[in-house]
C-alpha cells in the first residue's frame, strides 16, 4: 500500500542556479530525504523531478527554499504534481546545452571560509596554493568565454585536470563537484615574480619574496582576478608618496586592502551596516570614516575622513597579506583614467616605469573588472562604482521588455547595459569615454555581453548630448536609436530599480548633462515616468567661465558664484581662499563672463558645490573629478545646526541668496565647518521646498533622487530625512550607481517605453 502515498513534483528554479553548486544542491538534499527522481541544467535555469513520501517532499521543498548555496540566488521557483515514475535512484543529468536563453552568468566571487582554512593548512594537499577555490567561492565573470558554464569554455581550458582534481570534479557530494575553475599545486596555475626589465626573478617563493620588496618599500604591480593592482605597504608614506608620483596620481585617496576585520577596525569606525558590506560575496571596497589617530601614510586620503577598505578576495591576497601587513594600498593597475590592464605583457609595458617588481600569473583574464566601490547612505548601500562581485547579475524590471535593448550609457563613469525580457545586464564599470582605449573597451565588452547573455540587441539607446563619443557611436551602427536626455535618463533610473512606472517628482543633482534647451543641465526638478517628463524647478543658471577647465579650476567657479551673487561688485570682494589666484587671472575671468567669451551657463549643482568649496578656500584646484565637492562634505560639522533662510516660490531656485548668506557667514568669522554644514542643509531645503511646491500643484507625492550629487553622505542623509518628515515616499538607489554608471538602466526603461507606446499606437 505504501506505492499510494508516493508522490512525484516537477519543480522549476530560475535565477543564479548553475555554476553555484545548486545541482550538487538539490542531490544531497534528495539523498538526505530518502527521493529519487533527478536534477538537470536546462536554458530556464534548473530543472528538478522529485519523488517519494509526501512529508519527506515537503522538508525537501522547505530546504530547497531556505538552505540554498551561498552563491546561488533563486528568482522564481514553481512545482507542479506529476505521475510518480518510481525511480529507484536520484541521478544529476549533464546539462542540457541546447539555448541558454535565460541562464545567469554568477559575479566573481570571494574565496569561501572553507578553501581559506584549506589554504593556510600545512596538510592540506592546496597548502598555500594563490588560486584554491571550490563551488562556492572564485572566479566566474572574469574567466568565462561563452554559455554554458562549463570549463572547456574558460580560460581554465589550457590546464587539464590532475586525477586527484578530476575525483573532486565529478563527485556530486563534494565542494568541489563541477568547480569549474579547480585547480591545485599539480595542474593548475602558477605565479611568477619578474622585475620592471620583464626579467624573471628566480625564487623558491614569489609570494614570500614579493612581501620581503614589499616591506622594503617597493611598489609591486600584481595580477589579480579582473586586472593588476597596484601596491605598496600603506604605513609607508615614502613608498605610498613613490606611487603616487609615478602614477601621476596627486591627491584623490587611494583603495586599501587589510588583512581582516581586525584590521579594519584598528583604522576605522565602522557599523555592523559596513561590516556585513565588507564582508559579502563580493568583497567590494566599502568607505568608512577613518579613526582619528589611525596610523596609515598621512598621503593615502591626504584631506579625507573617509577610507575605503576591501578584505583578501582571492587566495593570492590572503597569501600577500597574512602576517605581514596591516594595510596595502591596492589601486587599479591602469595609466590615468584608463581601463585596468589583464594582460602579462601589456603590464610590463605600460606599468614598468611604476612598478619595481612584478607578480604574474599564467590564469588568463577575460574580462577586466575593476573592484566595487559601495557606501552605506540613510541605512543602505550606496554602489559608487558596479563591477567586481556585482557584474554581470541582472536588475529585474517590474514587466518584460517588449524587445532587446543595448543602452550605452554616459559619457563618464560608463556602464552600458543589455535589455533580455524583464532582466537588465548592467557593465561593469567601463571608465570615462574620453581615451579611445575606453572606447575599445566597451565595444569588446559589449560582444562579451551578448555573446554570454546570447542575446543580439534589436534597438540602441543613448545620451542626447550631441558630442558624447559613445552617442556618436551608436548613432553610426545599423540599428534603431533612441536618443535619451542625461536628466530623465537619472530619473527613469531610479524609478526602474524601485519598480515604479506611474508620474513622480525627480530630484536630480549632478555635475552636468545635455538639457533639451542646449544648455548644460544639473540642479533639477523633474516631473516624469519611463514615457516623459517636465522641467518642474532648476537652479538658478551660473556661468561656466573656460567651459571645462572650470570644472579642473574651481577657482573660476567661485568667481562665476561671486559674479551671480554680487554682479558688477564681485570684482571688489577679497576673499583668503582666492589669495594664491593672480589679479590678472580674476581680471580675466571676470572680463570672459562679462562678454561671454567661452562662458555657458549652467544649472549644475555639483558646479555651485565646487564653487562654495573654492570660496570657503578648500580646493582652488582639483585633480581629480568631485574633489572639491568632496573635500567641502569632509569638513562638514554634523553639529552645527544654523540654516540659511533661502525662501522660494517661484523662479529658478536661489543659488544666489545662499551664496550671500555664504559669504555673510565667511567675513563674519563663522568657522569653514559650520558654514559648509549651513550649505549643505539650506541647498537640501530649497530642493525640498521645490518638491513640496510640486506636489501642492500636481498631487504627486513620490520623490525620486538620482545624481552623482547623492554620492555625497551628508546632503543625502540631510534630504532624504527632511522629505521623509514632510511626508514624501522617498526613492533612492541600492543596486546601481546614482552617478552616470547607473544611467543604462533608465535609457533602457525608456526605450522600451517608446516602443511600447509606438506599437500601440
Ligand atoms: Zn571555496
Ligand atoms: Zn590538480
Ligand atoms: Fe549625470
Amino acid at each position: 500500500m505504501k506505492t499510494l502515498s508516493v508522490q512525484r513534483y516537477l519543480v522549476r528554479v530560475n535565477g543564479h542556479v548553475q555554476g553555484v553548486g545548486f545541482r550538487p544542491f538539490v542531490y544531497r538534499l534528495a539523498h538526505q530525504n530518502g527521493l529519487t527522481g533527478f536534477v538537470n541544467n536546462n536554458s530556464e535555469g534548473v530543472l528538478i523531478e522529485v519523488e517519494g513520501d509526501p512529508e519527506c517532499l515537503s522538508r525537501f521543498m522547505q530546504a530547497l527554499r531556505q538552505e540554498t548555496p551561498p552563491l546561488a540566488q533563486i528568482t522564481a521557483l514553481d512545482q507542479e504534481l506529476r505521475t510518480p515514475q518510481f525511480d529507484k535512484v536520484f541521478t544529476i543529468h549533464d546539462s542540457d546545452c541546447g539555448q541558454q536563453a535565460s541562464t545567469l552568468i554568477s559575479p566573481d566571487a570571494a574565496i569561501c571560509r572553507d578553501c581559506t582554512e584549506e589554504l593556510f593548512n600545512p596538510e592540506n594537499r592546496r597548502y598555500r596554493y594563490p588560486f584554491i577555490n571550490c563551488t562556492n567561492c572564485g572566479p566566474r565573470f572574469t574567466i568565462v568565454k561563452g554559455v554554458p558554464y562549463d570549463r572547456s569554455l574558460t580560460t581554465m581550458t589550457c590546464f587539464p585536470l590532475c586525477k586527484a582534481c578530476g575525483d573532486e570534479y565529478h563527485n556530486p557530494l563534494d565542494r568541489r563537484f563541477h568547480a569549474q575553475p579547480n585547480a591545485c599545486h599539480i595542474c593548475g596555475p602558477q605565479v611568477q615574480l619578474n622585475d620592471s626589465q620583464g626579467r624573471a626573478i628566480s625564487s623558491q617563493d614569489p609570494i614570500t619574496h614579493l612581501v620581503s620588496r614589499l616591506k622594503e618599500g617597493a611598489v609591486a604591480a600584481v595580477r589579480g582576478l579582473g586586472g593588476f593592482h597596484l601596491m605598496v605597504d600603506a604605513r609607508n608614506n615614502e613608498a605610498v608618496q613613490k606611487l603616487r608620483i609615478r602614477k601621476g596620481r596627486e591627491e584623490k585617496p587611494l583603495a586599501l586592502m587589510a588583512p581582516n576585520l581586525q584590521a579594519v577596525r584598528r583604522f576605522c569606525e565602522t557599523t555592523p551596516m559596513e561590516e556585513a558590506l565588507l564582508q559579502s560575496p563580493g568583497h567590494p571596497i566599502v568607505l568608512f570614516n577613518a579613526r582619528k589617530n589611525h596610523d596609515l601614510a598621512p598621503s593615502v586620503a591626504p584631506g579625507f575622513s573617509r577610507l575605503g577598505f576591501m578584505l583578501p578576495y582571492t587566495p593570492l591576497h590572503h597569501l600577500i597579506l597574512a602576517n605581514a601587513f596591516q594595510a596595502l594600498v591596492m589601486t587599479s593597475g591602469n595609466l590615468s583614467e584608463e581601463p585596468i590592464i589583464t594582460d602579462n605583457e601589456e603590464a610590463l609595458q605600460s606599468l614598468g616605469s611604476i612598478a619595481d617588481v612584478f607578480l604574474l600569473h599564467n590564469r588568463d583574464i577575460l574580462q577586466p573588472c575593476d573592484d566595487a566601490i559601495v557606501q552605506i547612505v540613510d541605512g543602505q548601500p550606496q554602489i559608487l562604482r558596479r563591477a567586481r562581485g556585482y557584474t554581470p547579475g541582472p536588475v529585474f524590471l517590474s514587466e518584460p521588455g517588449p524587445l532587446p535593448v543595448l543602452a550605452c550609457g554616459g559619457q563618464f563613469k560608463n556602464s552600458f547595459a543589455l535589455s533580455r525580457g524583464s532582466q537588465v545586464f548592467l557593465s561593469q564599470h567601463i571608465g570615462d569615454m574620453d581615451h579611445v582605449a575606453t572606447l575599445a573597451f566597451a565595444q569588446k565588452a559589449m560582444a562579451h555581453f551578448q555573446q554570454i547573455l546570447q542575446t543580439k540587441p534589436e534597438m540602441l539607446v543613448c545620451d542626447r548630448h550631441p558630442n558624447y563619443l559613445i552617442s556618436k557611436w551608436a548613432r553610426s551602427q545599423n540599428l534603431p536609436v533612441v536618443e535619451v536626455f542625461h536628466h530623465h535618463a537619472h530619473l527613469a533610473s531610479v524609478m526602474a530599480e524601485n519598480g515604479i512606472s506611474d508620474v513622480c517628482i525627480g530630484i536630480i543633482l549632478d555635475g552636468s548633462g545635455f538639457g533639451p534647451d542646449g544648455s548644460i543641465w544639473g540642479g533639477e526638478v523633474l516631473l516624469g515616468n519611463f514615457h516623459d517628463f517636465q522641467r518642474f524647478a532648476w537652479l538658478q543658471p551660473m556661468l561656466l567661465p573656460g567651459s571645462s577647465s572650470a570644472i579642473r579650476e574651481p577657482w573660476r567657479l567661485a568667481l562665476a558664484a561671486l559674479h551671480l551673487a554680487l554682479g558688477q561688485e564681485a570684482k571688489a570682494v577679497s576673499l583668503p581662499g582666492l589669495n594664491n589666484i593672480k589679479k590678472s587671472d580674476k581680471a580675466m575671468i571676470f572680463q570672459m563672463m562679462e562678454q561671454g567669451i567661452n562662458t555657458p551657463s549652467t544649472s549644475s549643482a555639483g558646479r555651485l558645490f565646487d564653487a562654495v568649496s573654492a570660496l570657503l578656500g578648500l580646493c582652488s584646484h582639483s585633480s581629480f573629478e568631485a574633489q572639491a565637492a568632496m573635500k567641502l562634505e569632509a569638513v562638514a560639522d554634523s553639529d552645527d545646526d544654523g540654516l540659511y533662510s533661502c525662501h522660494w516660490e517661484k523662479g529658478p531656485l536661489p543659488s544666489s541668496t545662499l551664496i550671500k548668506a555664504v559669504l555673510a557667514d565667511l567675513t563674519g568669522g563663522v568657522p569653514i565647518p559650520a558654514i559648509s554644514s549651513r550649505f549643505h542643509k539650506s541647498l537640501a531645503e530649497i530642493f525640498v521646498a521645490a518638491a513640496i511646491s510640486a506636489r501642492t500643484i500636481h498631487g504627486l507625492n513620490r520623490v525620486a533622487l538620482s545624481g552623482g550629487v547623492f554620492q555625497n553622505v551628508f546632503f543625502s542623509n540631510y534630504i532624504i530625512k527632511i522629505l521623509r518628515e514632510k511626508g514624501f515616499y522617498v526613492f533612492t538607489h541600492s543596486k546601481i550607481p546614482c552617478n552616470d554608471g547607473g544611467l543604462a538602466l533608465g535609457q533602457i526603461a525608456i526605450a522600451h517605453a517608446r516602443r511600447q507606446q509606438e506599437r500601440r499606437s
